[in-house]
């Protein structure tokens, strides 16, 4: 097969949660491109569906947006059930949506660690969970790809957020472990682990902002990355190109976690 063809995603059918803006919105666009039909599934419907809207028009290809909450099933199993009903196939599940609270260890809330533990790593298990006992029903050899971070792998400084590095950490061995036990059926699961990329998560953070500095300094490239530099990673993963590839984690962080 040609090398190029391998990465072409037409006919395929994706969903992308936290796909309204910033990585989602971006790797959203990458399959687009490549020709996949895209579900762009976020809380925020009314941006959610101005993405969906913008990318079926640039690319020509099947959209749909839904209000998805990646902490409930119910909300989850609507999605899966949407995208059956519409596309009747889902063959690329991006379990994306994240978010982070910078609390000191000692002063954090059980409830901002719960909402931390149960949107980045238990609405990775819910919507990898749904995607996978989709795929395993219908006999489809997908992929699924979870965002962890490179927080799974250093302790980012100077900003406190032990359950957001937890969190993320949890998301690589989860990975995993879905990879070994979908195997049989085909199913590949993989984790992105990005640095620091220039999204609202970091931009229209009033703690974050005042840190971009301090992290360009630390950094080899001395720049925060841009969303669309995770395209290419994630259509790798997402197409049969990367037909042997199960169970990894790939560090997109311009060298940050090298020292
Ligand atoms: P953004 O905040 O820009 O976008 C995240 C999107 O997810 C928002 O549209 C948000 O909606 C949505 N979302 C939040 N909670 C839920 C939920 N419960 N269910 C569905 N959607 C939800 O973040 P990024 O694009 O920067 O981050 C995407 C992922 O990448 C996250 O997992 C993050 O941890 C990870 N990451 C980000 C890095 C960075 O530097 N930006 C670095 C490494 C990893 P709303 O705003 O309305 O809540």
């Amino acid at each position: 097969m040609d090398m190029v063809e391998k990465f072409r995603l037409t006919g395929r059918t994706a969903f992308i949660t936290g796909g309204a803006r910033g990585i989602g919105k971006a790797v959203a666009e990458g399959f687009a491109s490549a020709g996949a039909s895209v579900v762009i599934a976020d809380v925020d419907i009314d941006e959610a569906s101005k993405t969906a809207a913008a990318l079926g028009s640039q690319y020509g290809v099947g959209t749909l947006a839904t209000r998805t909450d990646v902490t409930s099933q119910e909300s989850v199993n609507d999605l899966i059930s949407a995208i059956d009903e519409r596309f009747g196939r889902l063959d690329i599940a991006f379990c994306n949506a994240g978010i982070c609270i910078n609390e000191k260890a000692e002063d954090m809330t059980l409830e901002q660690w719960s909402r931390v533990i149960g949107i980045n790593l238990t609405g990775v298990f819910i919507t990898a969970q749904a995607a996978g006992r989709y795929m395993i029903a219908k006999g489809t050899r997908g992929s699924i790809i979870n965002t962890a971070s490179m927080s799974a792998h250093i302790v980012n400084v100077p900003q406190p957020q032990c359950a957001y590095n937890a969190s993320k950490a949890g998301v690589i061995q989860l990975t995993k472990s879905l990879a070994v036990e979908w195997a049989p059926h085909g199913i590949r699961v993989n984790s992105i682990s990005p640095g620091y990329i220039g999204t609202e998560l970091v931009k229209a953070s009033p703690t974050l902002i005042p840190l971009i500095k301090t992290w360009n300094d630390m950094a080899p490239m001395h720049r925060l990355g841009e969303p669309e530099e995770l395209q290419s990673v994630t259509l790798y993963l997402a197409s049969d190109a990367s037909s042997f590839t199960t169970g990894s984690d790939v560090v997109v962080d311009g060298a940050f976690t090298c020292f």
